[in-house]
């Protein structure tokens, strides 16, 4: 199987530029440097960054 580079993606904006902020019992917790949300983030392959990026941007 090919080792694809992976991504946390924000699912509030979509942006790739998340950094971690703490680790829970729900899980790491990110704040996005684009909108500044708060919480679980999204992680997938850049395609899956792509995906969720063009969602929100529609
Ligand atoms: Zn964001």
């Amino acid at each position: 199987m090919k080792k694809e580079k992976q991504f946390i993606v924000c699912p509030s904006c979509g942006s790739t530029d998340m950094r971690w902020l703490l680790g829970g019992k729900l899980g790491d917790q990110y704040k996005c440097a684009k909108c500044g949300f708060q919480g679980i983030g999204l992680s997938g392959n850049e395609e899956f960054a792509k995906e969720v990026k063009g969602k929100i941007g529609e």
